[in-house]
């Protein structure tokens, strides 16, 4: 490092060099210079930075400079991209390094070259069509990322070609020196930054490392987050789907007596019909008595597999292996899923004190599966990642709850996440909220709880949608709430309007950026990781204020956990969950300094309870409306 880190970001500094347009910016600028502070000093940072400060550069020039390891992970694939594709370079380019970087993926994101061989030797014809084309992908490929296939594989065929840790017998294998995720994951030890997803990150530290190469800093962007994924590296699962691919894993490499194959059957099938007695998508374990007896029948089926699979680990190959070594290689990484299905039977029979178990039941096609994971995320991440890596970043545009480090801005985020010290930095956005942003608050008779929320929040749809002239996400908390609405103004809006699951995400979100005018109806799914840049999007209506659901096992386990300290659930965990939430929405509105729009918050409670007041006043400050009418200078009528 040769100047102070305020240089790079000054006029006629090397990032306005290299940036036509580059505008410093004082929140930017604070930002690096505190992330660079952490690295040199060993302490983990937390910045929120509103939309708009540039916050990617602000943590890039701090890591390209530092000449050291930096993992830098992301929740979502469109950020990921941005920053290999565009932020990294630029930033190596205006600070002249030649710092190698990798965009690492997770296993099962790459082609596996055994499997494709050994497919293609047993059978003369691909399976069906898809299978063709990736038979033919995969052998002209140079990376086997799946990413450059124009089209997404269905799960079950992708599986039986990836590269899942599972059946990877690694140095055993004979594409081993020439393996396309082996390749990947070299590349990554000799790099400077490497770029991965969350859900890389923390299943990395769950499984105690082995997927990322040491590092010497982590930079989590978009934090908010990070709970979430952490919590999903944590969980185990048992199904009809995680049993079914244990069973296909094994067959491609072992004779296995079919008797196994039924005897899981009627277990899976036991289980389904007593998971579907008790009514609810998603219910904890132990408000249903007869799981019990059905795990019970699972568990003696897997100890049955487990016993053949020690008696046969040699002589039950399907192919010759060259050694005892592989064969024992094999066996242990068949005995891994087995073992990890009778993990998680017992870890949902255990009592409830640090972990929950839960049972869910899938929208698409109605199958039952049973999770379990600690409800509480603090300890495993304060164990694994803030006492081992010197300096830790977490930074998003929506993770402070308040606008003052002071007044502990950050304390939900780091009673989440278990971080014991940090320097803290709310930057706020340089956009211009009162004037580029309206928020309405529906009156406080308006209450989603009443029965005829629909019938009276319908008239308000209709006018916020006829005062934006649609460019508009109407956003629900429930199917249901979404289609009484929609049947009610249908009929009388003149926008073209779609419904979320009328085609895929990614379709409808090409429809909404190509229509003019366009309304989409949606649930909370499209709060976040969408860009809709322009006024394409001037209005998000939102019908009630976003609280995580109180009926979720998860949500339930954690407020009780939080009450047992003495401390209020509600304060604690659902007010500032709910910030975080609608912060997102805001972010989605307004993305550059022309962007102007209209959040309407449906949710009359927001206006008259203690808690409303607290949610608003942690959002944006939009200049606040109590009338329609007083949109009409703004949206140029
Ligand atoms: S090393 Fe593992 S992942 Fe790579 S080709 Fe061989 S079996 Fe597949």
């Amino acid at each position: 490092m040769t100047n102070a880190i305020d240089d790079v970001f000054a006029p006629g500094g090397p990032i306005e060099l290299t940036l036509s347009g580059f505008e410093a910016r004082a929140g930017q600028v604070q930002m690096a210079q505190l992330i660079e502070r952490g690295f040199l000093e060993g302490m983990h940072t937390i910045v929120e930075a509103g939309t708009g400060v540039g916050k990617s550069l602000a943590y890039l020039v701090p890591a390209l400079r530092s000449g050291k390891k930096v993992v830098v992970s992301t929740g979502t694939i469109a950020l990921q991209e941005q920053l290999f594709q565009k932020d990294i370079p630029l930033v190596a380019r205006a600070l002249n390094t030649t710092a190698r970087i990798t965009l690492l993926k997770g296993r099962n994101h790459y082609l596996c070259k055994q499997k494709l061989e050994r497919m293609r030797s047993e059978r003369l014809l691909a399976s069906s069509r898809t299978m063709q084309h990736l038979w033919e992908w995969g052998a002209r490929t140079q990376t086997g990322d799946r990413s450059e296939l124009p089209f997404l594989p269905p799960g079950d065929e992708w599986e039986q070609l990836d590269a899942d840790a599972d059946d990877c017998v690694g140095e055993f294998c004979e594409h081993f020196r020439d393996c396309f995720f082996f390749r990947k994951r070299d590349e990554a030890k000799f790099a400077d930054i490497v770029v991965v997803n969350h859900a890389l990150f923390f299943l990395d530290l769950a499984m105690g490392g082995g997927l990322l190469p040491p590092y010497d800093f982590a930079i989590l962007d978009e934090a908010h987050q990070c709970e979430r994924w952490a919590t999903a590296a944590l969980t185990a699962t048992l199904s009809r789907a995680t049993v079914g691919r244990m069973m296909r894993k094994l067959h491609r490499s072992y004779a296995l007596p079919v008797t196994f194959d039924s005897d899981f059957e009627r277990g899976i099938r036991g289980l389904e019909s007593a998971l579907a007695r008790v009514p609810g998508d998603r219910y904890p374990l132990h408000a249903n008595e007869e799981a019990s007896p059905a795990l019970e029948s699972l568990r003696e089926t897997l100890f049955k597999l487990e016993n053949w699979l020690y008696a046969n680990w040699h002589d039950g190959l399907k192919k010759r292996p060259q050694n005892d070594a592989e064969a024992e290689r094999r066996r242990d990484l068949a005995m891994r899923s087995i073992l990890a299905h009778q993990a998680t039977i017992d870890r949902a029979q255990a009592p409830a004190d640090t972990a929950i178990a839960w049972v869910e039941r899938s929208e698409s096609d109605a199958r039952y599966q049973i999770n379990s994971a600690p409800f509480d995320v603090a300890d495993f991440l304060r164990a694994a990642l803030f006492e081992r890596t010197p300096s830790v970043v977490l930074t998003s545009a929506t993770i402070a709850n308040g606008s003052s480090v002071e007044h502990g801005a950050f304390d939900f985020l780091k009673r989440s996440l278990g971080v014991a010290e940090a320097q803290e930095l709310v930057a706020p956005s340089p956009f211009n909220y009162p004037t580029q942003a309206r928020l309405y608050v529906a009156p406080p008779e308006l209450n989603p709880k009443a029965q005829d929320f629909a019938r009276r929040a319908a008239p308000l749809v209709e006018e916020c949608l006829d005062r934006s002239r649609g460019r508009a996400f109407v956003l629900f908390t429930s199917y249901a709430r979404l289609r009484e609405v929609y049947a009610l103004v249908r009929g009388r809006l003149s926008f073209p309007i779609r419904l979320q699951g009328e085609l895929p995400r990614t379709h409808l979100l090409e429809w909404f950026r190509s229509t003019p005018n366009a309304v989409l109806f949606a649930t909370g799914t499209f709060w976040e990781g969408i860009d809709v840049v322009g006024d394409q999007l001037s209005c998000v209506i939102i019908d009630r204020l976003p609280f995580p659901s109180p009926g979720d096992p998860l949500v339930q386990a954690r407020i009780e956990s939080i009450e047992a300290r003495g401390q209020n659930g509600f304060d604690q965990y659902m007010i500032p969950s709910a910030i975080v939430r609608l912060k997102q929405g805001f972010g989605r509105l307004i993305r550059s300094r022309s962007d102007r729009g209209l959040v309407a918050l449906l949710d009359g409670r927001a206006a008259s309870s203690r808690y409303g007041a607290i949610i608003l006043d942690a959002l944006p400050p939009a200049s606040r409306i109590s009338h329609l009418d007083q949109l009409t200078e703004f949206f140029g009528e």
